[in-house]
């Protein structure tokens, strides 16, 4: 009998497991067991879907499951793994079209099952019209609900970047969006003055925003929802769309006895072994190293999904690779406003015990005459007496944001901002300015951390 892999979820993190262990191991049996009706697709895509930038869902699929059968992958879409037994190295399935339960054997099993929305335990949050937004199928769902049903007011519940995102695609297929949140700002991974750069884009394309109200409820009628309730108001709703953030997808693995870490996530080593013998895990169902703060975090972002599946699949598959943490790089877009970071938010680095100082710049994206030229803020966190990058943000419009990746780097390699006042970085009018934001931001972190020095002695 040859050696089986037994994959759950077949998304970034798992088909990046599976296409990768049969690189390395072309005699193993590789089967992937994915519950929803489409596998190796990008969830991230899902907004432009929506709003309608991208016409057809297949396009959002990656890989097509011809594609994995050629390689002898067995991917069989709607079968749910509805429980793992690790003494008896067997995974219970359910065909999701009517073929009845069966205990499947493995010899590696990957655990790839992503996260699931957080979903409020509030009156009237399962009606009908209430949207989560995690999978390609939830993707779909929305949009038939906005080509058929017409709906005409949107409330979205939550402005994390996946709520922004739904808002903007939202606002593009015409209909009258409110966005409430609990918080003070929307972004809270952001800093609450960046926030509020990131507000006054969203109001300016026209969301209505309510900050600082908790929602109580959703009123409904014959089962659909109608209004979303908050502490103040109530918001008239023909369909509502939940951005209230995600939490790592680990129910089965909880059950079998599968350690989970303090965020929820499965605790994995750095070639994403699980403590259980034969049972890895990658993607948004997993616990990160923070490299900065040295916290163990659930960040689900697809590039890291992509890398620690990739991992898992090469070690499967006889090699060895590790997954060295994560820095906490995001860049998002809602209609013209561009925002991103890495590192730690203010928030983060005190209860990371570190004394910080903060450098804002407001600059352009290119040289000031040229036609397009935007105004972008940068912000630098900057460890006191050392001047090391602790974390930085931007928001801007066309151009800002994948200036973090620079930053990401530098913080990535540990350098301080007066190192960074050095780097070559490319020039010319039409994609900067003579000194870029990243620079003109370290030069300012710089000479802050130099006058702290002085001051203090
Ligand atoms: C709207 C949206 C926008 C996003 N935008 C970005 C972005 O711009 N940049 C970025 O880096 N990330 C983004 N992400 C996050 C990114 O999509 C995820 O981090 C990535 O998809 C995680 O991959 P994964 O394989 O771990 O999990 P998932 O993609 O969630 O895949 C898990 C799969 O497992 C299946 N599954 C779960 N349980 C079972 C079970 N018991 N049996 C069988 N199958 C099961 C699910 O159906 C699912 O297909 C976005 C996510 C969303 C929802």
């Amino acid at each position: 009998m040859p050696e089986r892999l037994l994959v759950i979820g077949g998304d970034a993190a798992g088909m990046s497991a599976a296409s990768q262990a049969r690189r390395g191991r072309p005699d193993l049996e590789i089967t992937v067991l994915e519950r929803g009706n489409f596998a190796s697709y990008s969830a991230c895509g899902i907004p432009y879907y929506v709003g309608g930038v991208v016409e057809d869902a297949d396009d959002l699929v990656a890989r097509t499951p011809e594609h994995f059968r050629e390689r002898g992958i067995d991917l069989r879409l709607r079968h749910e793994a509805t429980e793992i037994d690790l003494d008896g190295s067997r995974v219970r399935v359910r065909d999701l079209d009517g073929g009845g339960e069966r205990w499947e054997p493995y010899d590696q099993l990957m655990i790839a099952t992503g996260a699931v929305p957080v979903r409020p335990s509030l009156p009237g949050a399962d009606a009908d019209g209430v949207y989560g937004v995690q999978v390609l199928d939830d993707g779909i769902a929305i949009r038939r609900a906005v080509e058929k049903d017409k709906p005409e007011r949107a409330v979205v519940v939550g402005g994390g970047y996946i709520g922004l995102e739904m808002a903007e695609a939202l606002v593009q297929r015409g209909l009258d969006v409110t966005l409430v949140d609990g918080a003070e700002q929307p972004m809270r991974t952001m800093d609450p003055d960046m926030g509020e750069l990131i507000a006054d884009a969203i109001r300016g394309i026209g969301v209505h925003l309510h900050l600082g109200e908790q929602v109580e409820g959703f009123d409904t009628d014959g089962g659909h929802v109608t209004a979303v309730r908050t502490g103040s108001r109530t918001l008239p709703a023909d369909i509502v769309v939940l951005g209230l953030g995600v939490k790592p997808n680990t129910e089965i693995a909880e059950a079998a006895g599968i350690e989970t870490g303090p965020t929820g996530g499965i605790v994995t080593d750095r070639r994403m072994r699980t403590r259980s013998e034969n049972v890895w895990a990658a993607g948004d169902c997993v616990e990160n190293r923070h490299l900065i703060s040295g916290a163990p975090v659930a960040i689900a972002l697809g590039t890291h999904a992509n890398k620690q599946g990739r991992v898992a699949g090469t070690n499967i598959g006889g090699g060895y690779a590790t997954f060295p943490g994560v820095v906490g790089t995001a860049v998002s877009k809602i209609c013209h406003a561009e925002v991103a970071r890495t590192g730690l938010s203010a928030r983060e680095a005190a209860e990371a015990g570190f004394d910080a100082l903060e450098a804002v710049v407001e600059s352009t994206t290119r040289a000031g005459y040229h036609p397009g030229a935007t105004s972008m803020h940068t912000k630098l966190l900057v460890e006191r007496r050392t001047g090391r990058l602790l974390g930085a943000q931007i928001v801007g419009e066309e151009n800002a944001a994948k200036r973090i990746d620079g930053l990401a780097i530098a913080l990535w390699n540990g350098m301080t901002v007066e190192e960074m006042t050095g780097l070559d970085l490319g020039y010319a009018p039409p994609f900067s300015p003579v000194w870029d934001p990243v620079l003109i931001a370290a030069r300012k972190a710089a000479a802050l951390v130099e006058k702290d020095m002085r001051d203090s002695g």
